[in-house]
């Protein structure tokens, strides 16, 4: 169904991001890839579909690498269809002890790159009458919890602002829209799981349940897999009129 297009995936070296990318490029995408750590073994992963694949290393609370990643998508794949903001970080403090330096980086990270992305993606999807913005927001895009001041400010302003640009597009062939995951395994909640056994001692299995417990009434992870399949469900001719939806996918958490 992709074949022919472009997908780049902020913050796709682990994680959501990465599944993503691997279902875009199943479905036939060529992938930029994007993000910190291991980005070569992402890149095999993704080169193992078929498709091509490119990295670009852009910190994304810099505005200037940012723009310096698109276009250089844009040169080397000629176009770029499908944009998936997912780069994200957590800090988690109560709000008198949040440091102000982790406050600037959260926004920058989690909201502020996906203005910048899509400012400088949108005006080539309009001109080709055709584009998907996905942006991986969360269930702290449509509730709050304590201690995560700064990442759920940042994920109500990326719901916010998909529902804006979606209002910009409805009558272009561009759609956006945004997923909020519930817990899911990886790199960024095993931080959290880590800090909850160290503090009330408890097995790294009882953490895990206890984590689940308190939120996610299905008492399992979401997987990278279901965010994927979700993520190509917007990309197909299905989901041309689906604008300006938050769609969770949380075991339940925001149904409570
Ligand atoms: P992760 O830590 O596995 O991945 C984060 C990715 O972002 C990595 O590739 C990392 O290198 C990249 N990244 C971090 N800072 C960056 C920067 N300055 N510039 C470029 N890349 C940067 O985390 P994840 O859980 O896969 O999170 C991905 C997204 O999903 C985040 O936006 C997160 O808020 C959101 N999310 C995660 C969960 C969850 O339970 N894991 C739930 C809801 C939403």
């Amino acid at each position: 169904m992709l074949k022919g297009k472009t997908a780049l995936v902020t913050g796709s070296t682990s994680g959501i991001g990465l599944g993503v990318a691997l279902a875009l490029a199943r479905d036939g995408a060529n992938i930029m890839l994007n993000g910190f750590g291991d980005h070569e073994g992402a890149q095999r992963a993704v080169a193992e579909c078929g498709v091509k694949v490119s990295y670009h290393g852009a910190d994304m609370s810099k505005p200037a690498e940012i723009e310096a990643m698109v276009r250089a998508c844009e040169r080397e794949f000629g176009t770029l269809d499908v944009l998936v903001n997912n780069a994200g970080i957590q800090h988690v403090a109560k709000v008198e002890g949040f440091p102000p330096e982790r406050w600037d980086a959260i926004i920058a990270i989690n909201l502020s790159s996906a203005f910048h992305t899509t400012r400088l993606a949108l005006p080539g999807m309009k001109q080709r009458n055709w584009g998907r913005i996905v942006n991986i927001a969360s269930t702290h895009g449509l509730v709050a919890s304590a201690e995560k001041s700064a990442y759920v400010a940042s994920k109500h302003g990326i719901v916010g602002f998909t529902k804006s640009v979606a209002l910009e597009t409805a009558t272009t062939g561009v759609t956006v829209n945004a997923i909020c995951p519930g817990w899911v395994l990886t790199p960024l909640v095993q931080k959290q799981i880590d800090a909850r056994a160290a503090q009330n001692r408890l097995s790294a299995a009882d953490a895990k349940k206890d984590l689940l417990a308190e939120k996610q009434p299905s008492l399992q992870f979401t997987t990278v897999e279901q965010l994927g399949a979700l993520a190509v469900f917007l990309c197909s001719p299905a989901a041309d009129n689906v604008r300006g939806v938050a769609w969770n996918v949380d075991g339940g958490w925001v149904a409570q």
